[in-house]
């Protein structure tokens, strides 16, 4: 057994407070894990809130976790004492039905089992990056390229993947034009990739104020989706749409964007249903999908392809004592782009 400092929620309003918490004795599979950053999800903060359903408190979150391996078990073969590696949104799944054999383990048809606030299958609660340690069965440890450096790392493990795996599936690439609405931790990862893999991306946000920041990660358009002139100008553009949004949007006015055959993906996931208008999707054979992460295999592609491309996130790195701040940041979207915390100061 590995205690580990960590930092803990006792309830949906509580801030956070320091803790210990125990992690595992190596299985013959396991890997323990020094964590040395772990990036702020907006998904923390839904579920250390309780809006996505019930949670068993105490909760220590974080799906976004870079760390060197520090102990294997015995019959560990993909990695050793000293690999630097990273942990993202899930830790297990049965690994026998047919999506995990097809290697979308997130898409586990007995659900995978959550980084955090799940439970593994020894019957634990399962608790996050935001500690010092973290023990995870070999095959859900992906291994970081040497040229990305840790600390920018950890937020690939959930935002990287999020959005390059769409990405990837509706073949973002040269001759595509591709758009991500929303330009936060999610969307600046987004516009970066789509624009690596070759497509011709657009930014639609609330407001201008994000341009320049926009254009310098690698997109060719920018528009304001509050001045309604853009949905008229765009009408019938896109190939795909990336929404990375979680609040309400009126969905249809963005269907309306996409061209024949076009599609929709939501990778934000707000607590609420979208109303379609479905005169929106039949008219152009228009299809409204969704995307959640991505499976290993593909979460280290991922990897591969940010280090080809020298794809790395914009970080603001913060201490543990900064976290209650962090998330009203988020929340106010005051952050370029993603905290990541320093777990030496944990
Ligand atoms: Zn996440
Ligand atoms: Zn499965």
């Amino acid at each position: 057994m590995t205690t580990a400092k960590a930092r803990a929620v006792d309830g949906p309003d509580k801030p956070f407070r320091v803790a210990e918490i125990k992690r595992r004795d190596l299985d013959l599979h396991d890997i323990l894990i020094e964590i040395k950053y772990a990036g702020i999800c907006h998904s923390d903060i839904h579920t250390a809130h309780g809006e996505w359903g019930a949670v068993n408190y105490p909760l220590v979150p974080g799906h976004e976790i870079a760390g060197v391996v520090t102990d294997v078990g015995a019959e560990v073969t993909k990695y050793k004492v000293g690999d630097r590696v990273g942990v993202g949104c899930m830790v297990d799944s049965c690994g026998k039905c047919d999506n995990c054999i097809k290697g979308e383990e997130q898409y586990c048809l007995k659900g995978n089992v959550p980084t955090y606030a799940g439970v593994d299958k020894y019957g634990e609660p399962t608790q996050g990056g935001y500690s010092t340690h973290i023990v995870v069965t070999e095959d859900f440890v992906v291994r970081i390229p040497d040229n990305i450096e840790l600390d920018v790392a950890a937020p690939l493990l959930c935002a990287g993947i999020t959005t390059y795996s769409p990405l990837n599936h509706w073949g973002a690439g040269p001759g595509k034009k591709v758009a991500v609405v929303g330009l936060g931790g999610l969307g600046h990862m987004a516009v970066k990739i789509a624009h690596a893999m070759g497509a011709e991306v657009t930014v639609l946000s609330q407001t201008l104020n994000k341009k320049e920041d926009g254009l310098q990660f690698g997109a060719d358009n920018y528009y304001a989706t509050s001045d309604s002139e853009t949905f008229n100008k765009l009408a019938g553009t896109f190939d795909l749409i990336i929404n990375t949004v979680s609040a309400k949007i009126d969905i249809s006015a963005y269907l309306s964007l996409l061209t024949l055959d076009g599609t929709l993906v939501n990778v934000g996931a707000p607590a609420e249903p979208l109303a379609v208008n479905v005169f929106s999707l039949i008219g152009h054979r228009r299809s409204f999908a969704g995307s959640m992460i991505g499976g290993i295999r593909e979460t280290q592609e991922m990897l591969e392809f940010c280090a080809k491309h020298n794809i790395a996130p914009n970080i603001e790195i913060i201490s543990a004592d900064q976290i209650d701040e962090a998330y009203e940041r988020v929340l106010a979207s005051d952050v370029k782009y993603r905290f990541v915390i320093d777990i030496s100061t944990m």
